[in-house]
This record gives structure tokens, C-alpha cells and sequence, in this order.
């Protein structure tokens, strides 16, 4: 066990060391599809579009045609192709999506040309080949349109289906176990007995994960009692592949969920250098992994987003990769002494000439208010000092990471 605090990319890399790469596999519907990870390439079955197809409304020809007299003598409609032969100097009424007949190659949109006595006068001649959507233009046959350890968006769930693909071979979702500890917490809707408060973070949890494709065990409130959480977690971490806790991972008397992981599994660490989110156990029950949050709402926050759910998403067969990060001019003076990396809440504006962000306010690590109308996390560099009104911090855009 490490008993030096970590950075936070220490603390990061050793754990992704430690998430196993996937291996079972199933199939997925298309309309289950969002969110899973591709367990194995996927080639497009066919060239999209299948056929020559009109990008415009107008008339197709065939462009060496002499243009004085085109002739016009059917049409294509999209789903309904123009099939009889088009000889020269001929040309087809089509519709944009309509498949262009044989022996045309050109497109001249309706707006270039007028219509007189079943004639097409073109006004405006287009280059050859204008407004053709060439056989494959968009996707090859046999392409690979999504490679090995995907994250399937809504835009892939659009191109499998563009594609004629029904159901895609993904990886199996690992089963995450949440639960809260301390005798303090009480389920929201309860009537608060004094020196209580509500149990949140089971809450925001269960919520940060919803867009990882995994299944959560919503496990509830564990109590300040070391047999009580022993027990709890040797249950849970025999169905789960990953358990969270928040609460108790401190040096507190009732601080017992760190001392429990040393003696049902492995505590590999237990400090990061981190604020919001000192304390942070990192281990391993049997081959369950395990991570004890810290139990101040923001800190559980901070801490699931930049390193539970990058080893969440490596179990789920994805490589994570670093948070989408840009540089943006502060509006406030943020006080901080060198030595500890940190992340307060901010607010990014779309100022001219360029972006600016504030702080939410006061960062303490019990203000939940102090997400609520956040949109980032500003970083506050280990090594830095205050950070003055005017100078240029790094942002991460909280779309993204929650
Ligand atoms: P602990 O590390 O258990 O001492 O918790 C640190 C602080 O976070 C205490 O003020 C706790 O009451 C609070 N806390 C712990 N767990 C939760 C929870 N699930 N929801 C809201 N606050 C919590
Ligand atoms: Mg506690």
C-alpha cells in the first residue's frame, strides 16, 4: 500500500493498470445500441449510397447532350427509379434521393432551367457530373465505419442504421454496486431526526454513471459499523465487477470503509493530492475493484469524474482519453497555494472577443450548490499560486465528463 498522496494522473494510471480488459460479448439491437462499446470492428455491409442518387431537384442528362433541345420523357422520384433507357438528348424529372437513370451523369437543378412543351431550355448549363451523389460517396462497402472499443453515439446509432446493420456485436456491461455510508444519512422524503442530513451522493452517482454502459446496483445506506460494511461489500463484490462507496475513507472515528477494504482485499492507496477530494481508497476486493469516495458531496463529484469513471469506461472496453480541456481568460482572483492540483466550479460565458469564466463562489466541498449552475471544472494547476482576474486557465467543459 502507498501511503504517499498521489497526483491525481498517479492515481489515474496506476488504477487504469489494474481495469481489465473485456471479454464477453453480446449482441445489441440497434435501439439498445447507444452508449454500448463495439467489441469487434464493424465494415458497412454496402456503399451508401447504393446507387447513383440526384443531390437536387432538377433534371438528369446525360452532359455531353446537345442542350438545345433536351427532351424530356419520364421522371424519378425517390423510391420510385426511372428504369427505360434515356438516349441522348433526352432527360428524366428527378427528385433529390432519386436514383439517376442509366446513361445520364449530370443534374441540372429546376431553378437553371425552364420548361416549355415537354422541352428543358437549361439557362444556366452545370458542370459535368453536378449534383451526382457518387455509389459509395459516403460509405465504402467493407469500410470500417466503427473501429474495435467504440463508445456508440447517437451519430453511429444513425450510421448502422444508414447502413442496414440491426444489431452490433458489444462488449458485456459490467455490474457497478453504489453505496453511501454513515449513520447521519437518511433517504430524501424522510422526516429529518436532528444532526442528520440526506443521503446525495447515491444520488449523483447513480446519475454520473448513466451514460457509461454498465448495470447499477443501487446498494443503499451502509452505517458507521466495521462488520456491517465488511460484510455489506464481501456480498456485493461477489456479483460486482466495481464498488463505490462514498463517506468514511477519512481518519475520522468513524471512519471505517478504509481499515474494512485493508481487511477483506487490497488498499492500494488512499490519499490523492487532490482538492476537492483528499482522501480516495483505491483497491480491490477478490477481483471486484473498489473505490471508497470521499463523502463530501463535491468531493465524491471530482473524484468519480476524473478517475472512477475513466476505469469504469476502461472496463467497459473504451481507452480513455483525456478530458476535453481549453484554455479561457478568468474574471475572478482564485487564492490557492502551490502544492495540491485543484478543481473549482466555474461558469463558461461566451464574451467577445473571446470566452471568459467565473467561479461558482464559495468552492467548499459540502456546497453542492456549487455545481448547480456550473458548466466546467477549472483546473488549478499543483504547482501554481493565486491565480489573478485576467489570466488564462485551463477549463473543462463539464458536457463530457458528467
Ligand atoms: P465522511 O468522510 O464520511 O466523514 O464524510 C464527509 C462529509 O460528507 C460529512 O459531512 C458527511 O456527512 C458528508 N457525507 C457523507 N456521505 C454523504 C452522502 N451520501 N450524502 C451527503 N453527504 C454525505
Ligand atoms: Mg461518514
Amino acid at each position: 500500500m502507498l501511503s504517499k498522496p498521489l497526483d491525481l494522473d498517479e492515481a489515474l494510471n496506476s488504477i487504469l493498470q489494474h481495469v481489465r480488459a473485456p471479454n464477453t460479448k453480446e449482441l445489441a439491437s440497434l435501439d439498445r445500441a447507444h452508449h454500448r462499446v463495439t467489441a469487434a470492428p464493424v465494415c458497412a455491409p454496402t456503399d451508401l449510397p447504393p446507387f447513383r442518387a440526384s443531390a437536387m431537384d432538377g433534371y438528369a442528362y446525360l452532359w455531353s447532350a446537345n442542350l438545345d433541345s433536351l427532351k424530356l420523357i419520364g421522371v424519378s422520384l425517390a423510391g420510385h427509379p426511372f428504369t427505360d433507357a434515356v438516349d441522348n438528348g433526352q432527360c428524366v424529372r428527378i427528385m433529390t434521393g432519386a436514383a439517376l437513370p442509366a446513361a445520364t451523369d449530370t443534374v441540372v437543378i429546376q431553378e437553371d432551367c425552364t420548361v416549355r412543351d415537354n422541352q428543358i431550355i437549361v439557362a444556366t448549363p452545370p458542370a459535368e457530373g453536378a449534383n451526382v451523389r457518387s455509389v459509395g460517396h459516403d460509405v465504402k462497402q467493407n469500410q470500417v465505419i466503427l473501429h474495435k472499443g467504440k463508445t456508440i453515439t447517437a451519430f453511429d446509432v444513425g450510421t448502422l442504421a444508414g447502413c442496414g446493420i440491426a444489431e452490433v456485436e458489444v462488449f458485456a456491461r459490467p455490474r457497478i454496486g453504489v453505496f453511501s455510508t454513515g449513520d447521519e444519512l437518511q433517504v430524501p422524503g424522510s422526516a429529518l431526526a436532528y444532526g442528520n442530513i440526506f443521503d446525495s451522493n447515491r444520488y449523483t452517482v447513480v446519475e454520473l454513471l448513466a451514460d457509461l454502459p454498465v448495470e447499477v446496483d443501487n446498494l443503499g445506506v451502509l452505517p458507521d459499523d466495521t462488520a456491517a460494511i465488511s460484510h455489506a461489500l464481501l456480498a456485493a463484490s461477489a456479483r460486482c465487477d466495481v464498488l463505490l462507496t462514498s463517506g468514511g475513507v477519512s481518519v475520522g472515528d468513524a471512519d471505517h470503509v478504509k481499515d474494512t477494504l485493508e481487511a477483506i482485499g487490497t488498499l492500494d492507496f488512499w490519499r490523492l493530492n487532490l482538492k476537492p477530494g483528499k482522501p480516495l481508497a483505491f483497491g480491490e476486493i477478490g477481483d471486484c475493484l473498489f473505490f471508497g469516495l470521499p463523502g463530501n458531496p463535491v468531493s465524491t463529484i471530482v473524484t468519480l469524474l476524473m478517475i472512477a469513471k475513466p476505469a469504469i469506461a476502461q472496463l467497459c472496453g473504451t481507452t480513455p482519453t483525456p478530458p476535453l480541456t481549453f484554455r479561457c481568460e478568468l474574471r475572478d482572483t482564485i487564492i490557492h497555494r502551490a502544492g495540491r492540483e485543484e478543481y473549482q466550479r466555474g461558469v463558461v460565458s461566451n464574451d467577445h472577443p473571446h470566452p471568459t469564466v467565473n467561479t461558482t463562489g464559495d468552492q467548499s466541498s459540502n456546497r453542492m450548490s456549487s455545481f448547480t449552475h456550473a458548466n466546467c471544472l477549472i483546473r488549478i494547476p499543483k504547482d501554481c499560486d493565486d491565480l489573478l482576474r485576467g489570466s488564462t486557465v485551463d477549463v473543462l467543459p463539464l458536457y463530457g465528463l458528467a
